[in-house]
């Protein structure tokens, strides 16, 4: 791997930003005295300063969205539409500055935050799609002069728990599809890369959104476990850690609230001896080291089986050592920071674990220095062989740039191998046999599963969930499925009686 050096951009006297929340419509420090720093983790330096909510913010932020709640959920679809529809321009026409701000705070390459934008967006065009997919259904003459009917309507008061890995992507899931059907939505976003959810609310204001409709309230477990809790709140849609996605299913839930919490997650890639390798290696080492490893959807383990295993290890040392690592502002740059320096010292802590416990390190990126970027929260890519599922690098979610092989006979071991692995969020198969990936495709009790597709995120006419430990609740997020969570069904069975109708009443249970 090569570091990158750009010594005349490490931007040492770049000002501190202040960072508010957005309440009822406008830019608002808030009541909360708490502050927070926001780091450029490229730099290693605080740019900007979070103003973290408290109880009186939440009450403000909440009575607004209750308010917007009612008259928004009132509005006609077809108004609702037209707000949608600018949205998406805006959000399009906006995309290289919404990329800024992740790579500035996130830290990952500007072209990977541009991508983000669009999958978004691809939620956003989902979610014009509302006059067709609330359409609701009709049954004419049920029983003698009685029709049924079915319809959706809004929940009332949703909130949004977010994590720091797609500040632009992960509330983009969520908001238009609970906004296009009538909903107030309330974004608490992650404290680690806040800015793009300010400028997603001015986009939405310039849309023609009421004041109210869409607000962000920035904190920490408090303000978390303020909306979990609140009368007001009436669902609560959460992506993020494990942990946090068990906590706050379990209160919400306890409260009274629709909760679908989505959690980490530990993806399993196949290579069968049969797949084209090349072609595999190049999608592994994409999707293990893109965004630094840092994606719910990441390759953490590559499966390889029988003969597979030499060459997968090869192959993938080979071009984890041709990443350029560095700033992501940087266009040479494939790879950029982590989030914090507590995740590197993760992903050096359970590196150093295998090693000891066995595991060959066949490319290591623990000691990588960025030159110009020295106090960067930088580790460059790392290769671990022969891992054994008992290891800690195994067991725990890395969320950094490694990638664990484990070496297995057949594929009926690899399928056993991710069955018993808690998480369930995406897996793939590389093969060129059909039967290999049906059987596959149908035995593994994971969520998402792709074939010679090493990150299956559905697209947005599909919904996005995991099984397991990687989502706590029904329902997955946005597609049919983030419609039913955002609604509640009500069927209404009428009857208009002529004068001349003889009454049918009876006191026998009514049967048609
Ligand atoms: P995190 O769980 O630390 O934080 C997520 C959100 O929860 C943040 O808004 C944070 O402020 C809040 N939070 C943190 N600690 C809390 C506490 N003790 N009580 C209440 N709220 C708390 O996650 P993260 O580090 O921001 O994001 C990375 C994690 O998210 C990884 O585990 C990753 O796999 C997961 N993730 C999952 C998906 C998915 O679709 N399943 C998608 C993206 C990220």
């Amino acid at each position: 791997m090569t570091a990158q050096t750009t010594p005349e951009t490490t931007g040492s006297t770049a000002p501190v930003t202040d960072i508010t929340h957005w309440i009822d419509g406008e830019a608002d420090a808030g009541h909360g005295e708490r502050r927070q720093d926001v780091f450029n983790p490229a730099t290693g330096r605080a740019s900007g300063s979070l103003h973290l909510g408290d109880g009186e913010d939440l009450e403000k932020t909440l009575q607004a969205a209750r308010r917007a709640a009612d008259s928004w959920g009132e509005m006609s679809l077809s108004k609702r539409m037209g707000v949608l529809f600018r949205f998406r321009e805006l959000v399009a026409a906006h995309t290289d500055e919404l990329a800024a701000l992740v790579t500035a705070e996130h830290g990952k390459v500007l072209s990977d935050a541009a991508g983000e934008v669009a999958r978004g967006l691809e939620v956003v065009e989902y979610a014009c799609t509302m006059p067709q997919t609330l359409k609701g259904d009709y049954t004419d003459q049920a029983s003698t002069g009685i029709d049924v009917f079915s319809f959706r309507q809004p929940l009332g008061v949703v909130a949004g728990i977010t994590p720091f890995n797609f500040p632009v992507m992960v509330p983009l899931w969520m908001a238009p599809v609970a906004i296009a059907t009538g909903n107030a939505f309330v974004l608490k976003p992650s404290e680690r890369d806040p800015s793009a959810s300010l400028l997603l609310a001015k986009l939405w204001k310039q849309a023609g959104l009421p004041d109210g409709v869409f607000q962000v309230l920035h904190g920490d477990k408090e303000i978390v476990d303020g909306l979990l809790t609140h009368e007001l709140v009436d669902g609560v849609s959460f992506v993020g850690s494990t942990p946090i996605a068990k906590h706050v299913h379990e209160t919400a839930t306890a409260h009274g609230k629709r909760v679908q919490a989505l959690g980490g997650a530990k993806n399993h890639a196949v290579v069968m001896p049969d797949a084209d390798l090349e072609l595999a290696a190049d999608h592994l080492s994409a999707a293990a080291f893109g965004s630094a490893g840092e994606r719910c959807m990441a390759i953490s383990v590559a499966v390889a089986v029988g003969d597979a295993a030499d060459a997968v290890v090869e192959k993938v040392g080979q071009r984890a050592r041709d990443i350029t690592v560095g700033d992501g502002t940087e266009s040479e740059t494939d790879m950029g920071p982590l989030i914090t320096p507590a995740s590197t010292e993760r992903v050096r802590r359970l590196v150093g674990e295998a090693e000891a416990d066995g595991a060959a390190v066949v490319v290591d990126g623990r000691d990588l220095v960025v030159e110009g970027r020295e106090e960067g929260f930088f580790v460059g890519p790392t290769v671990l062989d022969r891992v054994k599922e008992t290891m800690s690098a195994y067991e725990e979610e890395i969320f950094g740039p490694v990638l664990a092989v484990v070496r297995v006979d057949t594929l009926e071991d690899a399928i056993r191998v991710i069955n018993a692995n808690p998480y369930g969020n995406g897996t793939a198969i590389f093969t060129g046999s059909g039967h290999a990936a049906r059987t596959f495709q149908r035995q593994v009790t994971v969520g998402m599963v792709g074939v010679n597709i090493p990150i299956p995120v559905p697209a947005a006419q599909h919904s996005f969930g995991g099984w397991k430990d990687s989502l706590f609740g029904d329902l997955h997020i946005y597609g049919p499925d983030g419609v039913r969570f955002y609604t509640r069904g009500k069927v209404v069975t009428q009857r208009w009686p002529h004068e001349n109708d003889e009454s049918t009443a009876s006191m026998n249970f009514p049967s048609n």
